[in-house]
């Protein structure tokens, strides 16, 4: 599920973070089978208020 070079990705989780190092290069999804999702507010009201802490900066 996470090889970058035959475009595998998870089909379930979509996400826009060309930044990370488990976005796929081929399409707007990630590729891995799990993310932890999580909040660094006290009181998250809105998507904004939302993080994955499965991302991982992509490395040049
Ligand atoms: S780990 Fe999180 S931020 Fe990174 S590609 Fe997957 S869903 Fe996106």
């Amino acid at each position: 599920m996470n090889d970058h070079s035959t475009c595998s990705y998870n089909k379930s989780i979509e996400c826009t973070v060309a930044q990370c190092a488990y976005h796929s290069a081929c399409d707007n999804y990630c590729t891995l089978d799990k993310i932890k999702v999580t909040t660094h507010e006290s009181n998250p009201t809105m998507s904004q208020c939302t993080d994955c802490s499965s991302f991982s900066a992509k490395k040049n």
